[in-house]
């Protein structure tokens, strides 16, 4: 059980990322400047509230009439009146934008990640990745919006209040405000406790979960182990853990908060003590004094805010750090500057000579952003290749494959063949040497144009969730019913889609869970034929499908590999034997090199390989016949 490692609390604020992470926000400026200004004016009117009472209890004290109420009792009603509007207008804006946000931040990091390579995926556990970010972009957002909110409305309210005893009062002001300094600092040290506090009963509980799962789940196990005793004092102990980490954290409240109500009430009692002797002696109303108490009581309120605010900022800034350095994370396999450059004036130039078809039909590149209409070769040009500066997969490999051919890629596995196709498609480039398209290395070319002359079909087919149909247009958005009928048809797939209970409109399920590995994998095939490619790559297409369903695949393959290049990665031999060339690859070398007939007069190691595979499959069958 692996629990995601833990998250560090920053005891210092990094402005410089929070200021690189609010320009999220400030994307949103039409949200931004009214939440801005409402905000403000929410503030103002807070403060003012003192001030209406302040005038109110003046109005008594001077022994006014009911008419001299009328004007204080509007203000009061007007001051309701727009709070309860600004209310309305900061929650729109702040949902408003802690939603765009939060798409903005995802829509990036999606971006990202899709352009990163596969290396780049080598070193990090996706699932933990995507499930972190989503985390990460949510927090974020709330963070922008709703502290941003709280933390202009918590000053501009300090402010104001400040400066409004100030001008009534500015000794009487000066006693209260010296009560801030400590408010603060309590506010600020328990709002941090009690968010570590919390953190650690979350994770604490996630263990208890866990532990619940695995004790339900391995019970025969721990039976059969006689371990139930030890299970069940280990489980004690992370229920004690959790219940100190309760405790603790009900602790912490229950002493903050009559703390700070406490340093509130000494202002208001300094307030009243120094403001009483001032009213006794004439130098202020009555009301200045009530408003003085008033606002006294009122300071906890933004300053908690505030500290909770910075709590929260602290809290989150590994998921600011994860998700800026993942935006930061420049795709190590992207289009170089000469290329970009090629495409950038290939593109104004059509703009000009044909506005209206900007975006040519894929395959029909034109050559000058690096494509040619056609690949007549593809060459390995002394290609050394490593993942990591540790271990040497391919060294020096050379190969040349021209148009029409079919290359058969063999051997034990973990030889690198896999490799060679993954090179093929620029999922991972040379170290050392070129990978040449019709002589020209394709770090010349555009990722565009060679992604766009790509089909792949892997062991595991991936498909989404939908119908038939869509899963096929996928390989071509633009692909229209019947194109898609055809290619299903040229690819064996249609009978078995026609036997579906809605055809090509059957919905498969996630994942395509509804349908055999077979089955899915005539799918895959058809959707990567739609596109057209010129390049067809098979990486163990067929290793774990019935013989039924390898046979219309393989059937499919002569029709669909003609005309093209194909690199097939295949175990059952029967699958390749027609191949052009057939390549044994061990240890990232080329063994033998031939074709099926000159391979087996060779008796090496395709030799042995074919004869196992043979014997085993007569075996097999004359088991089966009994
Ligand atoms: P094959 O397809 O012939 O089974 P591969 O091309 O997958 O072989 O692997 C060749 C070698 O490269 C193996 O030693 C394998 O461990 C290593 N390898 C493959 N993929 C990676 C990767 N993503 N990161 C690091 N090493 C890898
Ligand atoms: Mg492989």
């Amino acid at each position: 059980m692996t629990s995601p490692p833990e998250e560090e609390f920053h005891s210092k604020i990094d402005f410089d990322l929070w200021r690189r992470i609010f320009r999220f926000a400030l994307n949103h400026k039409r949200l931004l400047y009214p939440l801005s200004i409402s905000a403000l004016v929410l503030s103002l009117i807070d403060a003012a509230f003192p001030i209406a009472t302040m005038m109110a209890v003046d109005v008594v004290q001077t022994g006014g009439v009911t008419k001299d109420l009328i004007p204080v009792a509007a203000l009061f009603f007007g001051l309701s009146i727009s709070l309860a509007a600004l209310v309305y207008i900061f929650i729109r804006c702040a949902g408003g934008i802690s939603h765009h946000i939060a798409f903005d931040i995802k829509r990036d990091c999606f971006k990202r990640l899709q352009e990163l390579e596969f290396s780049f995926y080598d070193k990090q556990p996706t699932g933990w990745l995507i499930s972190r970010l989503t985390a990460d972009c949510d927090r974020l957002s709330r963070i922008l919006a709703w502290g941003f909110l709280d933390v202009m409305w918590g000053s501009f309210f300090v402010l104001a209040m400040t400066g409004t005893m100030l001008v009534l009062n500015w000794k009487l002001a000066l006693i209260v405000l010296a009560t801030l300094p400590p408010l603060i600092a309590v506010s600020v040290y328990f709002q941090r406790k009690m968010l570590l506090t919390s953190r650690l009963i979350r994770k604490h509980n996630a263990r208890i979960t866990a532990s619940y799962n695995e004790g339900i789940a391995g019970v025969k196990t721990t039976k059969t182990l006689g371990r139930e005793t030890k299970n069940l004092s280990e489980f004690e102990g992370m229920s004690t853990d959790m219940y100190s980490a309760s405790v603790r954290r009900a602790l912490l409240s229950a002493i903050y908060l009559p703390l700070v109500m406490l340093i509130g009430s000494l202002g208001s009692g300094l307030a009243l003590w120094y403001g009483g002797l001032n009213v006794l002696s004439g130098t202020i109303s009555l009301g200045v004094l009530v408003a003085f108490i008033s606002y006294a009581g009122n300071f906890f309120h933004p300053i908690n805010q505030i500290a909770q605010i910075l709590a929260e900022i602290q809290g989150a800034q590994a998921a600011g750090e994860r998700v800026m350095s993942l935006l930061a994370t420049q795709p190590k396999i992207k289009d170089s500057k000469e290329v970009l450059e090629k495409i950038a004036t290939h593109q104004s130039r059509n703009a000009v000579l044909q506005p209206a078809s900007r975006n040519p039909e894929p395959g029909t590149h034109d050559p000058v952003d690096g494509g040619d209409a056609h690949i007549d070769s593809i060459q390995f040009a002394d290609v050394t290749f490593s993942y990591n500066e540790k271990e040497q997969v391919l060294k020096r490999f050379n190969l040349t494959v021209k148009r029409g051919q079919t290359i058969a890629l063999v051997g034990p596995s973990g030889g690198g063949k896999s490799t060679i196709v993954s090179l093929v498609s620029r999922f991972y480039e040379p170290v050392k040497g070129e990978i040449r398209y019709n002589g020209i290395d394709y770090r010349q070319r555009s990722l565009d144009w060679l992604q766009a002359q790509l089909g792949i079909v892997l062991q595991t087919p991936h498909l989404f969730n939908g119908t038939v149909m869509e899963n096929i247009r996928y390989g071509r958005l633009d692909a229209t019913d019947e194109e898609i009928r055809e290619a299903a048809q040229l690819v064996n797939a249609h009978d078995f889609v026609m036997n579906l209970e809605n055809g090509y409109n059957t919905k498969i399920g996630e994942g395509g869970a509804r349908l055999s590995t077979g089955e899915r994998q005539l799918i895959s095939f058809a959707r990567a034929l739609i596109a057209d490619p010129q390049i067809f790559i098979m990486d163990e297409a067929t290793s774990s499908i019935d013989t039924e369903t390898e046979k219309l695949i393989q059937d499919g393959m002569q029709r669909v590999f003609d005309g093209r290049i194909s690199f097939v990665i295949a175990h059952r031999l029967s699958t390749i034997r027609s191949a052009d060339q057939i390549l044994v690859i061990s240890k990232g070398e080329i063994e033998e090199q031939g074709t099926h007939t000159e391979l087996l007069a060779q008796r090496g190691h395709y030799y042995d390989l074919y004869v196992n595979q043979f014997r085993r499959e007569g075996e097999a069958q004359a088991l089966e016949a009994g």
